[in-house]
């Protein structure tokens, strides 16, 4: 342990953190949106930018995959009301405002948030090394890149990645589609399902005995040996960033289509499950963007991964992880189980994000049955981090009236819990899930 964690180690929240009990913290940073996204060192453009690129891609993906071909090849999920999950959670607390579902659980191609930043980085990868080739021109029908030609030139070049199991999904099967040759270094809590669907797909899979950060760290070095490999790093990539951030972008257009006002006196709050942190900061990023002072976005984290809450309330980002505080890294929620959070991501979001909190394993199990039993949605554990957000906004008069919110534009309020996986999970999977958690 440094002396620097030594330091930390008194501060209340972060006891809290050390007794692994459900922690809410408050970001005393948040800023206005402006100030806070100029701290970001990225743009309204650069997120533009990747919208752009992924309609550029779009006549490709609805080719290349039939269920993308309803929505002209954009990767896009639902978002729902969930009317019967939110009158279960009433019956231990109040619960102002309306409570609705994003069901990025239920993208296509991969089945989790992962469609969005994952597939986006393969695709931004491929056009800029088709463009340098001359293969294509940003004019043409994209689709043309799935010929046998242009599928022998991408099959000259790698792609390799770290993941705990979905990021490695949404890499693999577009780089495999597209004819990559694609390394995945699985971290020991990936599901045995997902290491043999990827290698269904094509791509070669590295298992790995230890935690997500030794999965990364051993792809980083494997790629950097050889030079006609891409790594996707999912710690510091400011593309994966930006394919997430499209979703915030795109999301106004659906509250219109929902009939959802956001605006002063209609706030929007977001709960966003994190693990690294490229996915939740993105669509915050992208949030912030669309809907400026009146987006709320808080950060939620497993009580045996809190790397990113650690890691913002201490300030120290990526020099502190939860194995320095004697956390363990170990959960049922893939995806979540990242012990050191991105210090890009985490410097980014300083100003932005409202805050962070935990949750147990015990609480997803639990909110996964419910949502299984009142609205008939199933979701993968980790998922239903952000369920939890609502009625501890709820529970906290001090936040509320600091961020100038009044408890009438608390009831008017949306509250959208960013459902990140469980689409794709084999039915007999999904049982055991619903299984261990009514024990
Ligand atoms: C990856 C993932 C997240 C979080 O994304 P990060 O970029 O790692 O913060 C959340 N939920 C699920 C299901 C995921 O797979």
């Amino acid at each position: 342990m440094t002396d620097l964690t030594e330091k930390f180690r008194s501060l209340p929240v972060v006891s809290d953190l050390i007794a692994l009990r459900e922690t809410l913290w408050f970001n005393d940073k948040v800023t206005t949106a402006d100030r806070g996204l100029l701290h970001t060192g990225l743009t309204r453009k650069d997120a533009e930018d990747a919208e752009a690129r992924l309609r550029r891609f779009a006549p490709l993906l609805a080719a290349a995959f039939p269920e993308t071909a309803g929505s002209g090849g954009i990767i896009e999920s639902d978002m729902v009301p969930v009317p019967a999950m939110q009158a279960r959670l009433e019956q231990s607390a109040p619960l102002p405002g309306r409570l609705w579902l994003k069901k990025d659980s239920h993208l296509p191609i991969s089945g989790s948030i992962k469609a969005r930043g994952g597939i986006y980085e393969v695709l931004a990868h491929a056009e800029k090394l088709a463009l340098e080739a001359g293969l294509i021109t940003p004019d043409d029908d994209y689709s043309l890149l799935l010929s046998p030609a242009h599928r022998q030139f991408f099959s000259q070049h790698k792609i390799a990645a770290g993941s705990t199991g979905n990021l490695g999904l949404s890499i693999g099967i577009m780089s495999a589609r597209l004819g990559f040759h694609v390394t995945v270094h699985m971290s020991a809590d990936a599901r045995q399902w997902k290491k043999e669907m990827l290698r269904g797909h094509g791509a070669d899979v590295i298992e790995y005995e230890q935690d997500y950060g030794v999965a990364v760290e051993q792809g980083r070095k494997a790629a950097e040996c050889d030079p006609a490999c891409f790594f996707i790093d999912d710690e510091n990539s400011r593309t994966l960033f930006l394919g997430y951030a499209v979703a915030g972008l795109r999301l106004p257009a659906q509250l219109e289509e929902k009939g959802i006002t956001v605006d002063a006196s209609h706030p929007l709050f977001v709960y966003l499950p994190c693990g690294v942190g490229g996915g939740p900061g993105g669509v915050a990023f992208g949030l912030k963007l669309a809907f400026g002072d009146n987006v709320h976005c808080f950060f939620a984290e497993p009580t045996h991964s809190p790397c990113m809450l650690l890691g913002m309330s201490t300030g120290l980002h990526d020099r502190i992880a939860v194995q320095d505080i004697g956390i363990d890294n170990q959960t049922a929620a893939d995806g979540l189980a990242v012990g050191r959070a991105s210090g890009f991501v985490g410097r980014a979001m300083e100003q932005l994000i409202d805050g962070c909190y935990t949750i147990s394993d015990r609480t997803l199990y639990d909110l996964l049955v419910m949502l299984d039993e009142t609205e008939g949605i199933q979701l993968e554990p980790s998922a239903l981090a952000g369920m939890s957000g609502p009625r501890r906004v709820a529970a906290s008069p001090d936040y509320l009236a600091q961020r100038g919110i009044t408890p009438q534009q608390l009831q008017q309020a949306t509250h959208l819990v960013w459902a990140t996986g469980g689409g794709m999970v084999p039915a007999a999977e999904m049982q055991h899930y619903l299984a261990k958690a009514r024990r």
